[in-house]
């Protein structure tokens, strides 16, 4: 059975986005403008306890207090509005209960295997190094998918002074003062202990009760992992992980949707789909930069079709909190979504624009890919309102659930100071900037904002979009897509070379008229 997401539109933010804690963003949602725009709500997360890595390294699921209130959410629940939240399946905070148990107690740790002992995962597979921890031989490394340049691990320290090495395929963070190591990381999970499956039923039951709806899996395809496999989307184990999470899901009556950025030529998204997942369309957000930068529909018209020939249920996105997909394009030759020559004009386009663009590492460090590049969605498209309104529109017209990051509602800009703060880690802060009560009060008097909300409303309200989808033939240069449920039509006709487009909706023989551009 597919699981049909929610139909309406879906906000995406941390929770102190927007005016400096949930509080804040209810107060935005609560106002007038903001009626009937949103039935969902992704909430970004350091809603639970967490240290690292803005979020995705999580303490443990408990609400961050100092950010959110039980109230809150049960003013976002009068509003109507319903939550998606992470489970960040794959690593727990060195900060975590569990973790820093294994440090007080070492190998007697009730969790000393909730998390990977690297040097006992590769025994027998690799050379010592002089500093201790193993390098699994070139035939393993070859196979291993790496998110930094270096090993994934992190040297920690047990009670009877040894040092021992973690798994840690994200982020880390070790600072040495006086003498004294600290560090903070994000610790893969070792899903082949049961105590990890308790954990994660337990998480699940929890999320329910606080409100979720969806439960976005958090680089699920780093699970899996075996001796002699990639550690990225290893089947069947991944599938066997997936399932046996869905069948908890099913018992705390969640919807779970797995993230993945794998390139469209693997053809990943087409069988998560097979096995009734739903999709992060990370395809889209390329894809309509291309459509509106060359002023041709027809990539866009494809992946369109082919969403809708397969029956794909996506969630997708223009701006997030993560940089915009470009491995993700990749990929099938001829049959693919976009050619090579098309990505790189794209990234290029995307650099010269304010973006930085964020690589995938080889074993030895060298870079082998890109992966995102980081910027605003509205630095993205050159900064231009008229074409952020056309983005929008067709977003709000393209099947599945629309995902709204609070920024690009705003038509933020680029902040380069942030992502040089950063660091080598910090490129995705260009993206990342938390708005004001004043800023979301001057959105209200800027038409970009306001005709984005009004678009939004359309799309979170007319009975058109549960209905079907066509797509009209108008040439190569324009786009046409059209929703029918009864009487019910909602119409976008966009001419792309003048960045122009018409949405007009006929419903009860009322007609409404948006003209843009
Ligand atoms: C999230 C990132 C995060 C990573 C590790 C992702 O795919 O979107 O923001 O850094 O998982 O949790």
């Amino acid at each position: 059975m597919k699981h049909d997401l929610p139909n309406g539109v879906m906000l995406n933010a941390y929770p102190d986005s927007i005016d400096r804690d949930l509080a804040g963003t209810v107060r935005m949602l609560q106002r007038p403008e903001f009626e009937d725009v949103f039935s969902l709500f992704y909430i970004l997360p350091t809603v639970f306890n967490s240290d690292l890595d803005r979020g995705f390294s999580i303490i443990d699921y408990d609400v961050n207090a100092e950010l959110v209130s039980q109230a809150d959410i049960a003013a976002l629940a009068e509003l109507d509005i319903l939550l998606k939240f992470d489970l960040v399946l794959n690593h727990l905070s060195v900060g975590s209960p569990q973790f820093q148990d294994m440090l007080a107690h070492g190998d007697d740790s009730e969790f000393a295997d909730f998390f990977i002992d690297w040097n006992a995962f590769w025994e027998g597979e690799g050379e010592l190094h002089e500093d201790g921890y193993i390098v699994p031989s070139s035939d393993h490394l070859d196979q291993l998918f790496m998110r930094k340049p270096g090993l994934p691990i992190l040297a920690v320290r047990f009670p009877d002074g040894s040092d021992r090495f973690y798994w840690n395929t994200f982020y880390q963070q070790v600072d040495v003062v006086d003498g004294e190591r600290t560090y903070l990381g994000q610790m893969d999970l070792n899903a082949e202990s049961e105590k990890v499956w308790a954990f994660y039923r337990e998480t699940l039951t929890k999320l329910a009760a606080a409100g979720a709806k969806i439960l976005r899996l958090d680089a699920f395809a780093y699970l899996h992992k075996e001796v002699g496999r990639t550690n990225f989307f290893n089947t069947p184990g991944t599938w066997d992980y997936l399932a046996r999470l869905r069948s908890i899901a099913e018992d705390c009556g969640l919807i779970l949707l797995p993230e993945i950025h794998s390139e469209y030529g693997s053809g990943l998204h087409e069988e998560l789909s097979s096995q009734d997942y739903p999709v992060y369309d990370f395809f889209f957000p390329g894809l309509v930069i291309d459509a509106i930068d060359s002023g041709e529909s027809g990539r866009l018209l494809r992946w369109v079709s082919e969403i809708v020939d397969r029956d794909l249920k996506t969630v997708n996105m223009l701006g997030c909190h993560d940089g915009i997909p470009v491995i993700d394009l990749r990929g099938g030759g001829e049959d693919g979504l976009v050619d090579d020559e098309t990505i790189d004009v794209i990234i290029e386009r995307l650099l010269e624009r304010g973006g930085r663009v964020k690589n995938l590492f080889g074993p030895d460090g060298t870079k082998i890919s890109y992966y995102q590049v980081n910027t605003t969605f509205f630095s993205a498209l050159g900064e231009s309102e008229d074409r952020l309104r056309l983005a929008r529109a067709i977003q709000l017209f393209m099947p599945g659930t629309p995902q709204v990051w609070y920024l690009d509602l705003f038509a933020g800009v680029n902040d380069v100071e942030a992502a040089d703060r950063g660091g080598s880690g910090g490129h995705k802060e260009i993206n990342r900037t938390n708005l004001t009560a004043e800023d979301v009060a001057a959105g209200m008097e800027r038409d970009v904002v306001l005709d984005q909300l009004t678009m939004m409303r359309l799309r979170n309200t007319s009975s058109a979009f549960d209905g079907t989808l066509a797509v009209l033939d108008l040439g190569p240069n324009h786009l046409g897509l059209r929703w029918s449920n009864g009487d019910t039509v909602a119409t976008l006709e966009a001419d792309l070379l003048a960045g122009a487009f018409t949405i007009t909706h006929v419903e009860n023989g009322n007609t409404v008229l948006l003209s843009h551009g």
